[in-house]
């Protein structure tokens, strides 16, 4: 059966989550712009929150006895380098969970960034994105808080990084007492990749994972496009492999059990049979609801 929806990307209100449920059990620290909520969890996990717009993207500073490593830089809204440079006062490398705008936006901050060895994320690295290409994210409805003093909604573009280096699976981040490996997972985008801490068993997935709507459906002119077989492919390695570690996520709330790398990898072959209910919209997209996620597709 089908149901009609106008949009299946940004719910309607989807600021009536809020604050979720999960941030009570994490120690919420100080924060160096109130753009970003801050929250500590595992001691050496730092969650650098943008709670105030509706992607409630997550980036992550991990703390090792000699390095730090920031995961994703975030919107490009608030100054996420003060928010690090008050966490942690070491040497830090910035890397990606993978190219799309909401992780890259503090990229120029930062005096070198490593990103996927993929096509599409050096061009991301080299040109940012444009105005045009984000401007949805400024749309009336899209921030429940007032934006940063500052900062001009009408301005609002990703700029290039200032130097770049290239990751590949396998690569490896030593902070000392603590690795992060990288494991390539193309889908969601073509450069997505996730961080193993095998020691500790987790594994940091990105947008290929969160507890929310997974985007299987993105198309961009400059390739970063999501791939459905790919992406299954990757889930189903990933179930394969970690559904023994903690995962965390980048999007809405930081942990889940390894256990749902397992669900997703179930769902897109519920949905490549055909055996799945879906939503469309008015763009065409179709939404698969699951128990603890939903899958857009084009
Ligand atoms: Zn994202």
């Amino acid at each position: 059966m089908e149901k009609k929806t106008e949009d299946v990307i940004m719910p309607v209100n989807w600021y009536d989550a809020l604050p979720r449920r999960q941030y009570e059990s994490f120690i919420r620290v100080e924060s160096a712009d109130p753009w970003f909520s801050v929250y500590q969890f595992r001691s050496n996990i730092y969650a650098i929150y943008e709670d105030k717009h509706f992607q409630e993207v997550i980036s992550y500073l991990i703390i090792g006895e000699k390095k730090g490593l920031l995961i994703d830089t975030g919107l490009g809204i608030g100054d996420i380098r003060a928010v690090v440079n008050n966490l942690y006062d070491g040497e830090v490398f910035v890397t990606h969970t993978h190219t799309h705008f909401d992780h890259i936006g503090g990229d120029w901050q930062f005096d070198k960034v490593f990103i996927p060895d993929d096509p599409v994320a050096v061009n991301r690295a080299r040109w940012g994105l444009s105005k045009q290409e984000v401007e949805d994210n400024m749309a009336e409805g899209c921030n429940c808080q007032p934006y940063p003093r500052g900062f001009n909604r009408e301005e609002y573009c990703i700029k290039p990084a200032n130097r770049y280096s290239l990751i590949r699976q396998g690569d490896v981040f030593d902070l000392g007492g603590i690795s992060l490996e990288v494991i390539e997972t193309p889908g969601h985008s073509p450069d997505s990749v996730m961080y193993l801490d095998r020691e500790n068993q987790i594994l940091f997935t990105g947008d290929s994972f969160y507890p929310a709507t997974l985007y299987a459906h993105i198309t961009h002119n400059d390739g970063s496009n999501s791939d459905f077989e790919t992406y299954r492919r990757s889930m189903h390695m990933v179930a394969e492999k970690y559904s023994n570690c903690t995962l965390i996520t980048s999007h809405n709330e930081p942990l889940r059990p390894g256990i749902e790398l397992i669900k997703v990898a179930q769902a897109f072959d519920s949905i490549a049979e055909g055996s799945s209910e879906y939503i469309t919209d008015s763009r065409g997209l179709k939404k698969y609801v699951f128990e603890d996620f939903c899958i857009v597709t084009s």
